[in-house]
């Protein structure tokens, strides 16, 4: 039995990716469901190729082309995210693989749980913004979401067969991204174009900020402790300019695993995607000799805020990482339109932090509030 998959965010780098992982293992995947934003022209290339049931464009006004483009073919299209939230329930979809970006993530992926979906999840901001009811709506369903970002998936891959074993703690590896070793002076002055150039992966713009930020390892240190039901103290981040050891877990003996390769985001999709088979696949190989040294370093917290900001966030609990989502939202794009400087994000989520009213055990409903909320707040202090 092939597996149907409903890939949120086709059109984004994850997306095509993950298209290029099925169409390499055509005998393994089939793709039920393909959703896009902007991107039509690449939606409809996509789904000629693909044949899905179902495709969702999220724009409304850019449905007419999309269906008109898809008239030959028996493919259904739909319009807007009450579609998404709706297709990823449909009973031919076996799991859902969330590549959209942001908070936008946030309602399919409850709908998709609430219908027993399993998840492929890369969309990180879902978990930063609501780990508790995420996790728990999963545990009620009995559903598993497996992880896509390339640091959780090699701590998943190192708990296979472990999971009765306790972790004593993890430790995610960062980049570091394209400023790592400058300071606060330098950044003051980098441009959209300098903090877009990532030196080992290639992703989406926004990613792309928040890696050269350290916001992403934020993000991510939430994602983790969600994932793998950690305490704040068991997560550590150590920046591993090579990107080679993908992240480490220590079990309670002193036992350090850690999950190596080239940085390649197909080999995590395709494991989240067949979990807990490998298939084989012609992913280009890592060569130790090809990488003398392998160093590791503290993250440099002084000048890059936005780590600090997110563990102070994931301390606080309640809305908090929700308000640290939705203002660094606000401020990436912001610094993508060039309105505010690099520096600038950091200061804007803070502020907020300060600003929106905590609300220490927060309902749906709480965390669709505090998002509006966090996000009129920052526009408010930008425009002060
Ligand atoms: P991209 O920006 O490349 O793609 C985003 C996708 O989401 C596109 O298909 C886009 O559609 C769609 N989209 C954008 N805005 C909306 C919206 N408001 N509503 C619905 N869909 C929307 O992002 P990435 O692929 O880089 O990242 C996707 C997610 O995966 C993020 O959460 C990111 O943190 C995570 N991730 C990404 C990694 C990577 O290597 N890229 C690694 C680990 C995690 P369109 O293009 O048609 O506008
Ligand atoms: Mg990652």
């Amino acid at each position: 039995m092939k597996k149907r998959v409903a890939i949120l965010g086709s059109t984004g780098s994850i997306g095509t990716q993950a298209l290029e992982v099925i169409q390499a293992q055509p005998q393994a995947f089939e793709v039920e469901v393909l959703t896009a934003h902007s991107n039509a022209d690449l939606l409809i290339a996509q789904a000629i190729a693909f044949q899905p049931n179902v495709v969702v464009i999220t724009k409304d006004e850019l449905y007419d082309q999309v269906r008109a483009a898809l008239e030959p073919y028996p493919i259904k299209v739909y319009a807007g995210m009450n579609a998404v939230n709706g297709v990823v329930q449909m009973d031919s979809v076996d799991m859902v693989l969330t590549a959209m970006v942001g908070y936008a993530g946030l309602q399919p992926t409850i709908k998709a749980i609430e219908a027993g979906k399993a998840i492929a999840l890369a969309n990180k901001e879902t978990l930063v913004v609501a780990g508790q009811l995420i996790t728990d709506l999963a545990r009620q369903k009995g559903v598993n979401i497996y992880p896509v970002d390339s640091e959780h998936s090699a701590i998943f891959q190192c708990l296979a067969g472990e999971f009765h074993n306790p972790i004593e703690k993890i430790i995610l590896t960062a980049s570091g991204g394209p400023f790592r070793g400058r300071d606060r002076a330098y950044l003051q002055t980098v441009t959209k174009a300098q903090a877009l150039k990532h030196p080992n992966w290639d992703m989406g713009a926004k990613i792309t900020i928040d890696s050269a930020s350290l916001m992403n390892k934020g993000l991510e240190v939430i994602e983790a402790k969600w994932l793998f039901g950690l305490r704040n103290d068991q997560i550590e981040v150590v920046v591993h300019p090579q990107s080679i050891v993908h992240s480490l877990v220590q079990f309670e003996d002193g036992s350090l695993k850690a999950q190596m390769g080239l940085p390649d985001m197909k080999l995590p999709i395709q494991y989240a995607l067949n979990y807990p088979n490998r298939l084989k696949a012609d992913f280009p190989r890592f060569n130790f000799l090809h990488y003398p040294q392998l160093t590791f370093e503290q993250p440099d917290v002084e000048t890059f805020q936005n780590l600090g900001l997110a563990f102070a966030a994931m301390e606080r609990g309640g809305n908090a990482p929700c308000v640290l989502n939705a203002a660094n939202e606000v401020a990436v794009a912001a610094f993508l339109r060039e309105e505010i400087g690099f520096l600038e994000m950091s200061d804007l989520i803070s502020d907020c932090l300060a600003k929106v009213a905590y609300i220490a055990k927060p309902s749906l409903e709480d965390y669709v509030q505090t998002d509006q909320e966090a996000r009129q707040v920052a526009f408010s202090l930008m425009q002060a």
